[in-house]
């Protein structure tokens, strides 16, 4: 499958990145974001060097496309995502359970903007978004909810992503580390 799946575009927007500790989790916001299907992250509010440098060269060394964008207004992306006719998943521990209503975002063929926070999310975040999704009722992390997320929005089929570009690739083995050099 291509970045997107069926839906075209599958961008994931980070909100609340604080530069001085936040730089690890949202790189692996942005790594799941690419691994699990999505075309790409949009950092609201600031841009962070060292996390657009980490997906710079996972990108190079692993093939895209994968889309970064930094220093967005949130609320100006998300309206204009709307306006444009995509649609916007929020992940959140108070939302409606993944499996209850995942059948529903899949069933639209409409561009998902995937929304995840850091600590509390403000207000307007839940009123804007067309649906309001949780990975269980538990407090855990938003790398994991966003990798629930897309495993079970494009049922598994992530793995087989054609990857252009990169240099590198991995041959799955039982044992040991088989990578190879793409010519
Ligand atoms: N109280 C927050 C909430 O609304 O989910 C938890 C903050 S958590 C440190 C940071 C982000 O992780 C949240 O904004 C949300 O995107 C994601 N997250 C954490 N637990 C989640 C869950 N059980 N279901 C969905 N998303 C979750």
């Amino acid at each position: 499958m291509k970045p997107g799946g069926p839906y075209g575009r599958v961008y994931v927007l980070r909100l609340g990145h604080r530069p001085g500790r936040d730089k690890r989790v949202t790189t692996h916001v942005a790594l799941v974001a690419r691994a699990f299907g999505a075309n790409g992250l949009v950092l609201a509010g600031v841009c962070d060097e060292s996390v657009q440098n980490s997906v710079r060269s996972v990108v190079e060394r692993w093939g895209g496309p994968f889309h970064f964008e930094c220093g967005v207004s949130a609320r100006r992306y998300l309206e204009s995502w709307r306006s444009a006719g995509g649609e916007v998943v929020h992940l959140t521990m108070y939302g409606i359970h993944v499996d209850d209503i995942v059948g529903i975002i899949a069933s639209s063929p409409k561009p998902k903007l995937v929304v995840v926070g850091a600590e509390k999310v403000d207000r307007f975040y839940f009123d804007v978004s067309d649906f309001n999704v949780s990975i269980g009722t538990q407090p855990h992390s938003e790398v994991a909810a966003l990798a629930v997320f897309l495993d079970r929005l494009f049922r598994g089929s992530w793995r087989r992503i054609d990857y252009e570009g990169g240099r590198l690739g991995i041959v799955e083995s039982p044992r040991g580390k088989r990578v190879e050099e793409k010519g």
